[in-house]
């Protein structure tokens, strides 16, 4: 922290500032200018002489190290990964999409959704059991009874739960329930909130508050950080603008922003950040490209009737369209399907018209390409794990894929054909991996005099 001085404090002042700080056992450094005399605070909590700006003589008072220590990325390096289930959020892990609806409003409006979003590749289901309506007259969630509705569609589809808590009584229920616990915009600044859910097992995602600036919305994750919670995650949910054209004005520079400041993951709700159903795709897109960790996206079986938030609630093909885009752009890519049994999507779920047909092909492609990448990249990986002596692919393991390959799956390429591939693809991988120890030899060779 730096005090600076008025011009012309007297020498008086300057020693109060200095006896101040260290009656709070910290140092002071005092430097005489021309002008101006400033004083250099140092210590483990400069905070405790905050106050200092109201002593007199006082010009300013400038912090120079983030008052948020444990979310700063000063401090920890390591960007943070936030583990929900067998799910990884953020330090580059895979975008995550949690879709569902605002509310949970009964059983069979949750198990639709969930079910729907889950086929179209959403990792976590969303529903809202409390809601912080702005009128006391509208509807105001179905409270506790919702959390086994949630806790049952979770088991029904294996996607992760995330709902909204309000009130810190309810936080041991819904850890029970609930596999990620929300605070929202409006009980951002609720301090008792954020130290209850700091207590939790769960991770948190915490939405920006409507008018929270940067500083704040990270001093609020500092909250439930030294509570003793390490996985939070942020969410920006847009700001209140001058604007009415949209609901809130979604700030997507606070993404990169909160790249350079914090390791915490962040996501971006499109949904509530523009309130109207036409600008979620796009916004969506926009916050993917801009590296969010993740998207929160409100989807209804009817917008037209829910309960709450419907004008920004995505009808189901609206979001299948979406997450095809998001495959397409390779922002997201399709769940892993069960170990090495291979399902074939049915032509008749493809949807009608030469034109949509050849589209998913161009698309599989594209991710075929990705996936081969990725593959010999990780055999690359092993193989310089294992140093320039070893092997880098084990012949147990190709063999058995070779033989999964053979037994076919129920598709209309014959076994035969499947080995083939896999063949060519194993001797690519193997290609590359040679590639790579030749690479590293001739490096070793040109360093060596
Ligand atoms: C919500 O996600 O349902 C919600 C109420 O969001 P926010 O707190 O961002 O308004
Ligand atoms: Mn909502």
């Amino acid at each position: 922290m730096i005090v600076v001085m008025r011009p012309g404090a007297t020498q008086q002042q300057v020693s109060e500032v200095q006896r101040v700080v260290e009656a709070h056992g910290l140092e002071a450094f005092v430097s005489l200018g021309d002008e101006r005399t400033v004083i250099g605070v140092v210590g483990s909590d400069v905070e405790r002489v905050a106050h200092l700006g109201t002593l007199p003589g006082v010009d300013q008072v400038i912090r120079v190290s983030s008052p948020y220590k444990l979310a700063s990325l000063q401090d920890q390096a390591d960007r943070t990964r936030v583990r929900v289930d067998s799910l990884d959020v953020g330090a580059g892990h895979q975008m995550v999409v949690i879709a569902g609806p605002c509310a949970v409003e009964s059983r069979e409006q949750l198990l639709d959704t969930a079910r729907w979003v889950r086929r179209e590749g959403a990792r976590m289901l969303r529903g809202g059991t409390f809601k912080p309506r702005t009128s006391p007259y509208a509807f105001q969630g179905l409270g506790l009874p919702a959390l086994r509705l949630l806790a049952e569609a979770r088991q029904e589809t294996g996607l992760p739960v995330v709902s909204e808590v309000v009130d810190p009584s309810h936080v041991e229920e819904f850890d029970e329930h609930v596999d990620v616990l929300q605070v929202g915009a409006r009980n951002m600044h609720n301090f008792v909130l954020l130290r209850a859910v700091g207590q939790s097992r769960r991770p948190v995602l915490l939405k920006r508050g409507l008018s929270a600036t940067i500083e704040e919305w990270l001093l609020a994750a500092e909250y439930i950080l030294s509570a003793g919670n390490p996985n939070v995650i942020l969410c920006e949910r847009g700001i209140r603008t001058f604007e009415t054209a949209t609901r809130n004005t979604l700030d997507l520079s606070a993404v990169p922003v909160m790249r350079s400041k914090t390791h915490l993951p962040i996501m971006v709700d499109p949904s509530h950040g523009t309130g109207q159903r036409h600008l979620v795709g796009p916004m969506a897109l926009a916050g993917a490209a801009v590296g969010a960790d993740g998207l929160l996206i409100e989807v209804h079986p009817d917008p037209p009737n829910a309960r709450s938030d419907g004008d920004q609630s995505l009808g189901f093909d609206e979001f299948g369209q979406l997450m095809d885009e998001l495959r397409r752009l390779h922002f997201v890519r399709r769940e892993s399907e069960g170990e090495g049994e291979v399902t074939v999507a049915a032509p008749m779920e493809i949807a009608a018209g030469v034109d949509e047909v050849r589209h998913r092909i161009d698309d599989l492609d594209a991710r075929l390409i990705g996936l081969l990448q990725e593959r010999a990249a990780l055999a690359v990986e092993v193989q310089r794990r294992r140093g320039p002596d070893g092997h880098g692919h084990d012949v147990r393991r190709e063999r058995e894929l070779l033989r999964r390959a053979a037994e076919g799956a129920n598709g209309p390429i014959p076994p035969s054909e499947l080995t083939a591939i896999f063949g060519a693809v194993l001797r690519a991988s193997r290609s590359a991996q040679r590639r790579f120890v030749q690479d590293s030899h001739s490096a070793d060779a040109t360093r060596k005099p």
